[in-house]
Formats: C-alpha cells, sequence, structure tokens
C-alpha cells in the first residue's frame, strides 16, 4: 500500500450535496457525523468545500434545478474522486422516478461508487457505504469516473 493510499483510508473528508430530497436522508447522515456514531473518530469529517473532499456524499433525487449545480460541484473535487449515494432516491429517482422537474437517481448525472439504499438509510448504513470506498482505496481500484467511458 503506497503512502498516499494509507493517508486517505485514515482521512476520508466528505462533502454532502442535496439534490432534492426530503432532508430525512440528511438527518441520518447528520446523526452518523455526531457523536452518538462518531465517525470522526475514524478521520472522516465533514468539509464545507468540494476541493477538500474525497468523497461526495448525495442524498435526493436529481431535481432539474440541481442537475448542473451537482456536476459543477463533482467538478470542483480533486482525483481520485469518490461518489456515495445515501437514499435510494438518489439510488433510482425512487417515488419521484417520472416526475416533470426530476432527472433521475445521481448516475443520471455523475459517476457512482457506492449506492446506500433505505428511506432512509440507518447510519450504520452510512458509515458502511464509506467502509465499502475505504476498501476500494485499499485494493487500489479505481473511482468509477475513472472507469466511465
Ligand atoms: S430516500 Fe427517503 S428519506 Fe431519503 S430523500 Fe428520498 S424520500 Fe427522503
Amino acid at each position: 500500500m503506497s503512502l498516499l493510499q494509507w493517508a486517505r483510508i485514515k482521512s476520508p473528508w466528505i462533502c454532502h450535496f442535496n439534490t432534492g430530497g426530503c432532508n430525512a436522508c440528511d438527518i441520518e447522515l447528520v446523526a452518523a457525523l455526531t457523536p452518538r456514531f462518531d465517525v470522526e473518530r475514524f478521520g472522516i469529517l465533514l468539509k464545507g468545500s468540494p476541493r477538500h473532499a474525497d468523497i461526495l456524499v448525495v442524498t435526493g433525487p436529481v431535481t432539474l434545478q440541481t442537475e448542473a449545480r451537482l456536476r459543477r460541484v463533482y467538478d470542483q473535487m480533486a482525483e481520485p474522486r469518490f461518489v456515495m449515494v445515501v437514499g435510494v432516491c438518489g439510488c433510482s429517482g425512487s417515488v419521484y422516478h417520472g416526475c416533470y422537474s426530476v432527472k433521475g437517481g445521481i448516475d443520471r448525472v455523475i459517476p457512482v461508487d457506492v449506492y446506500v439504499g433505505g428511506c432512509p438509510p440507518r447510519p450504520s448504513e452510512i458509515i458502511d457505504g464509506v467502509v465499502q470506498i475505504l476498501n476500494k482505496i485499499a485494493r487500489g481500484d479505481q473511482a468509477a469516473d475513472s472507469t466511465a467511458a
């Protein structure tokens, strides 16, 4: 394992973006980040800027209003960048699928590495999603955007 891989696994910084969900997924994400579940003990920190983040955590279906913003946030991240979708809305569009103002799941706009289902998923499932990305980094797997196209 390279020094860079080791450093990424020890301090995976995340950035959160809601593309139009109902906020319940966001509440569960906040629960995962705050002292009860305390992911900070694993070095997982919430960052305000995508420029500082390794993992983009996205909640909600992509609305037409947020589509370009999601792409812009993603483009600001340094490579290798990973994307984790939290909640079935972001996985597939869910109940909003086919709605006039909704594009669909997150992978209609940007490549996705890990899908965490549930409506909303529990904090333990969100933490499991981050661990799946850390395992990808440890194995030396490419991020989804490297393998796309
Ligand atoms: S998956 Fe459920 S909880 Fe999450 S944004 Fe969609 S409707 Fe809300």
